[in-house]
Formats: structure tokens, sequence, C-alpha cells
């Protein structure tokens, strides 16, 4: 789960994190009325959505007065930012952060991750701030610097000191530095975040420290325990069909193609998938229904399937083990009732009743195609898609 910036920065402000002072507003008056308070020269508006980037889209303004504030404030709040992470139909701003300007003299980036690979909570760094890191590392990756956090000890000051030189922090501030990347580590562990990132991190004319950005993505699995966490969602950030989805408990991932697929278990998904792929088709979604689903379920899951306007075509991909195949079965055609099926269905099924699964097919009077392996259900929904 994501959250806004200016969210990610009330987390870091309990933890010491040196931030800007800022207010979210909800509409120019709000917005004026924030940069009042603040009272500073120069505020910046900054169009909260969940994506990054907005600074080279235009969503990121430096107003030198009440009237820059008002003015950009109305043009950002209900524009549609494009950036290169939010895909090309982008994301609508609905809420702005007015901050107080920063005297910056240098950005840098600081990030937290877990590394899959060494099973560690990794702390990275560089002296190239304020750019895509992902640009850093396949261009320069010379220049940006790693440490590995050992989960029984934590993030250690000598660690973190060797960042900070790394980084080339200004040798007068690396304590302030390190003291904020042990503040930063000691929120991404007591929140269960997965990342966090601050781009840029910035030193400014007198000498402070600062994190100008604040992105955190916390693990879902931990959610139950973070209340706090929980508040701050933005159902308008996410995708309502995966909304919808979780409500059944669903694993739903949208996607940009146009064959809608229902599978169940996350290794069958992913194969359904590239076979898909493979055959010059191009997947909508992942959907795994899971082991025990029951035919509300399968139900619920063909009907989010059938709201994608994109979806021109379904194959339903189906083995058997403790999911059985008649309840797939029967799910399909009740959500097929409920919803007017008008685009070409393929289903194929195998396992535990698969007869009595594919009996109870025949006698819908769905129009259904029926395929006997995942590689015939691929290459026939791919044709009749087209
Ligand atoms: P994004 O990563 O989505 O582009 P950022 O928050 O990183 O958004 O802002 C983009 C750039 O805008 C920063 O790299 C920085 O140069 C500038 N900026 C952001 N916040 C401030 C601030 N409070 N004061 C001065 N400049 C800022
Ligand atoms: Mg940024």
């Amino acid at each position: 789960m994501n959250i806004h910036e200016y969210q990610g920065k009330q987390i870091l402000k309990q933890y010491g994190v040196a931030v800007p002072e800022g207010h979210v507003a909800f509409s120019p008056e709000e917005a004026v009325k924030a940069a009042k308070e603040l009272g500073t020269d120069v505020v910046v508006v900054k169009a909260q959505i969940h994506a990054g980037g907005r600074g080279k889209a235009g969503g990121v303004k430096l107003a030198k007065n009440l009237d820059e504030v008002r003015t950009y404030s109305k043009e950002l709040l209900g524009k549609v930012l494009v950036t290169h992470q939010t895909g090309p139909e982008g994301k609508e701003v609905k809420r702005l952060y007015i901050e107080a300007g920063s005297d910056i003299q240098k950005e840098y980036y600081l990030g937290l991750v877990l590394d899959r690979e060494t099973s560690r909570v990794t702390l990275m760094g560089s002296e190239e701030g304020g750019m895509d890191i992902e640009e850093v590392a396949a261009n320069t990756p010379e220049r940006l610097f790693y440490e590995e956090i050992d989960p029984v000890v934590g993030l250690t000051g000598f660690q973190a000191r060797r960042m900070a030189f790394n980084m080339n922090i200004p040798a007068k501030l690396v304590n302030k530095a390190s003291k904020l990347m042990l503040g930063l580590y000691q929120a991404y562990t007591d929140t269960d975040a997965a990342i966090v990132e601050i781009n840029p991190l910035v030193v400014t004319g007198d000498g402070q420290v600062v994190a100008l950005d604040a992105k955190f993505n916390f693990d879902a699995n931990s959610l139950y325990r973070h209340p706090e966490v929980m508040e701050m969602r933005d159902y308008d950030e996410e995708d309502a069909k995966e909304i919808e989805a979780s409500k059944y408990d669903l694993s739903y991932i949208s996607l940009d193609g146009n064959i809608g697929c229902m599978v169940n278990g996350a290794g069958l998904a992913m194969a359904t998938m590239d076979t898909i792929n493979y055959y010059g088709g191009s997947p909508a979604n992942f959907l795994d229904v899971g082991g025990g689903a029951t035919a509300e379920k399968v139900t619920e899951a063909f009907k989010i399937i059938l709201s994608d306007q994109n979806v021109k075509g379904i194959f339903v991909n189906i083995f058997g083990g403790i999911m059985k195949c008649d309840i797939i079965a029967e799910g399909v055609i009740q959500a097929a009732k409920e919803v007017s099926l008008s685009v070409p269905l393929v289903v194929r099924l195998e396992g535990t009743n698969v007869e009595l699964g594919k009996k109870l097919l025949n006698e819908s009077g769905l129009d259904i195609v029926a395929a006997g392996t995942m590689a015939e259900g691929a290459k026939k929904i791919v044709e009749l898609v087209g």
C-alpha cells in the first residue's frame, strides 16, 4: 500500500527526520490559507498523487506570492498529471501539499528497501539526487552505495556515517545526515514498510539536512497491525477493480492487455499470462481466485474481469486440486447470467470434478469454447480476440 508524500512526511517527523513545514490543501482557498500560515517568501505547491516524477510533469510549482499560490493551485487541482510512473492515462490531482520552500544547495538520494537476494533491509544512497535512481543504477552504478542491515543489530551509526561519507555529504553535516538515516530506518521497521525513498534528500544553505520528498510503500501483510497506516489509505489512488477484488480476498492486479484471465494459484496464473503472451496476446489482469474459492467468489471475480472495458475475451484456466471444477463452472454460469456476457469465453478445466464442471458448462447454454490444454486455450482466446 502506498501513501501520499505529505503523509510520509508526517511519519518522518515523528522519527526526528527533518522535513519542511507544510499543510495539505483540497482547494485553492485552503492552499492560500496554508501559504499564509507558513509565511515564507517562497512556498512550493505540490500535487499529491501516488506516483513520482511530478516535478518533471509540472506537478511541483514554486510560488513567490499568494497570487501565485492561488493560480498554481487552481491549475493543478483537477488536472490529470502524466508522469513516467502513472502510465499514459495519468492520475487526477485531488490534494495539494503547500510546503515551505527550501534553499537547496545540493540534492542526494536515500532509500531503504528489502533486498530479496540477501533477505536484508538495505540502505541505498547516492550523490545523484533528484534523478531517477533506476537510471543512476544503470548508467553510473559506481555512484550508488549500499549498506546491508543486520536485522538483529539494526542500522549502526558506523554504517550510517560511512554512507554519508560515500554520498559526499559535507563533512560538517555527516553527523546530521547519519542521525537522519537512523531515524529513517526506525520509521521503516516500526511501520513495516517495504520501501522508503527520500529523493531528494537535500543540504540547505543554512546547513540543514532535510527530506524534501517522501515515498512510503507498506507490506500489505502487516497492515492489520497498523491502523494508523491504514487510516492514510487513499482509495481514490487505487484501481477500483483491485479494491473490489480485495473485498473478496481475491489476488487481482490490473494490466494493460485485453484478455481477462481467471486462474487459481499464483504459479498457474503466471504461466497462463506467459502462455497468452507466447501466442501473441496480452493479459488484462492477473487473477488468482485462490484454493478454497466459493461459487460466490468466482462470480465476483468474473464480474470484476467483465467490468474492465478493455477486456475483449476471457480465458478461464483452472486446475481443480483443492478447488473443485464444478464450483468454478457454477460461478462462471452465475456471473454470466448476472452480467451479460458479450465477449468470447474459453474454458480449460482439469482436476477434481472436471466431468461435472464440463457438464454444467455444456448445459448452461453459454457460448463457451472448450480447450483441452493450457496451450490450446491460450491459442484459441488469442485468435478469438484477434
Ligand atoms: P517528484 O519526485 O514527484 O518529482 P519531488 O518532491 O521530488 O517530486 O520534487 C521535485 C523537485 O522539486 C525536487 O527535486 C526539488 O528540486 C523541488 N522541490 C520539491 N520540494 C521542494 C521544496 N519544499 N522547496 C524547494 N524545492 C522543492
Ligand atoms: Mg522525488
